[in-house]
């Protein structure tokens, strides 16, 4: 299959004057910039010693050299490593100890990439390097430890990515050249993309929907993408309206933020002349977050779903579709999908089960993971992605919440986002988490609760509140209301480390 980056050398070829990126630098590349840039990079990284399966760390911010050294790196056939420069340090540091980098790359546009690289600046070891039309600061380890072992008959690898780690610690997804291409071309195609686009890319890449639905789906199609290293409402919102930008996407939490600050900025409408689709993935869309989000942009907020080991898209509302906040759409086409019950056997429609697929954008393995492969991918290829989902009469997929955090409280099956959907109601909550915890002869069901800042919530006006919303058994046992719930740099809640220390 092609590489990721044969796109680039097409439209250099096909429309070398074209705008690809533009940054919030005002730097501007057009095709055919781009792919200079990416030919110059490769020529200097290869100079450096980088080769074919060697990993190299990319710690960043969304910025154009990154863009560069991940296009770069995957025409060498290295693995760029593309961690977000917002997680903690010894977060970093556990993946390099995972994936042994050859090289680490600090990208010094991004204030937080430049915060890690000052810090280990003092070691002595590093070097600060011109790449991709931006500086970076790169550590060199020792390349003779960093052989692969490759699988017989595996295809190329075109990157390692960290999944969020919400149920545990982080596991490195490999993904494929054609698991991604395979995202990037059928996820483009079900948005209409093409040439007059220009795509607002302000996830971080360093998350696969961010990488392959965003920023390779944008290349693909021969689109421009406007890239921001972080999310601000204002930024985005004026960035939106005078640079005509036709697509945006985003977490749920995005979207309420933005939308809050629509509201108080009293924008004019239409609020975004040239805006043509939005999209919302990763997380559970709230009902709330999804109509404030139409009524504001006038246009539906499309649902997805997907893993970062599906590449991600596993699920996506079609443009024409218009479904409740609940629903992910149907499967792409191209992908297989099975709802099994408890005993393995496929449910009925309608009735709630795990979520197993298989096709060309579910990833080989993990990396050095070999059990955790054994237990989520099967023999006949098919991941479970450990979502319990529900299938209506037209195909469309509701996800019920993950098997993992299934709460079964006496007898009763309790699905944690629906009654985080609840608790999120209240106006007064800002962020929550649902779990179960053992008790004598039984699973309660325990809410954490992040208030928003200077509100005088209880946990008694809480109960009180959700009384008419939750049947009983749906009601949390207990409420922990704290100051800070442990988050991913995406919004997400880190269950696994509610109400432990740091
Ligand atoms: P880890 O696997 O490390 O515990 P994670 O599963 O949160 O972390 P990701 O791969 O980033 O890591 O997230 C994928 C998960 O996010 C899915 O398995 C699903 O539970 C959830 N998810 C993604 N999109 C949606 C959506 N639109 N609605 C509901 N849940 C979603
Ligand atoms: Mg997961």
């Amino acid at each position: 299959p092609a590489k990721v980056s044969s796109a680039v050398s097409y439209w250099a070829e096909h429309a070398p004057d074209a705008p690809a990126i533009s940054d919030h630098l005002g730097r501007d590349f057009s095709y055919r910039e781009l792919a200079g840039e990416i030919s110059e990079s490769k020529a200097f990284l290869a100079q450096q010693g980088i080769e074919a399966g060697h990993r190299v760390m990319l710690v960043n911010e969304n910025c154009v050299p990154l863009l560069v050294a991940i296009l770069a790196l995957s025409e060498l056939g290295a693995w760029p490593v593309i961690v977000n420069a917002r997680m903690a340090e010894d977060e970093i540091a556990r993946i390099a100890g995972h994936c042994q980098p050859v090289a680490e790359l600090f990208f010094l546009d991004s204030e937080a990439a430049s915060r890690h690289w000052k810090r280990l600046d003092t070691s002595g070891v590093t070097d600060t390097i011109s790449l991709g039309g931006g500086q970076a600061g790169m550590v060199m380890h020792d390349a003779s430890d960093s052989g692969i072992e490759p699988e017989p008959g595996m295809e190329d690898v075109f990157c390692l990515i960290y999944t969020t780690g919400t149920t545990g610690a982080p596991k490195g997804v490999m993904l494929t050249h054609r698991n991604i291409m395979f995202i990037a071309a059928i996820s483009g195609a079900l948005r209409g993309l093409s040439q007059q686009d220009r795509i607002y890319l302000v996830l971080p890449v360093s998350h696969v929907f961010g990488l392959s639905a965003v920023f390779l789906s944008a290349l693909h199609y021969g689109a421009h993408f406007v890239v921001a290293d972080r999310f601000d409402p204002e930024i985005m919102t004026r960035t939106i309206r005078e640079q005509s930008v036709t697509g945006i996407f985003g977490v749920p939490a995005m979207y309420a933020k933005l939308t809050d600050y629509i509201a108080s900025a009293g924008l004019s409408k239409p609020v975004a002349p040239d805006l043509r689709f939005m999209y919302s993935g990763g997380a559970p869309l709230d009902p709330a977050i999804k109509q404030n989000a139409e009524s504001t942009f006038g246009l539906p907020l499309l649902n997805g779903y997907g893993m970062t080991e599906s590449g991600p898209t596993i699920c996506q509302v079609r443009r024409f579709d218009r479904l409740a906040s609940s629903s992910v759409g149907q499967p792409l086409p191209g992908l297989v999908t099975r709802v099994l019950g408890a005993d393995g056997k496929e449910v009925r429609r309608g009735e709630i089960g795990e979520l197993h697929v298989r096709g060309p954008s579910i990833m080989p393995g993990y990396f050095r993971n070999p059990e955790a492969t054994r237990a989520t991918l099967d023999e006949a290829g098919f991941l479970n992605t450990g979502d319990m989902v529900w299938e209506d009469e037209a195909g469309n997929l509701t996800i019920a919440g993950r098997s993992k955090e299934l709460i079964i409280h006496s007898g009763f099956n309790v699905y944690p986002p629906e009654v985080e959907a609840a608790i999120l109601d209240h106006p007064d909550v800002l962020l929550c988490a649902v779990v179960g915890e053992t008790v004598p002869g039984n699973e309660d069901v325990v809410a954490w609760v992040q208030p928003r800042p200077g509100c005088q919530l209880s946990e008694a006006g809480l109960l009180a509140f959700l009384k008419p919303r939750l049947t009983a058994y749906k009601r949390p046992s207990r409420v922990h209301l704290v100051s800070q719930l442990p988050t991913a740099p995406s919004g997400k809640v880190l269950k696994h480390k509610l109400g432990k220390a740091d």
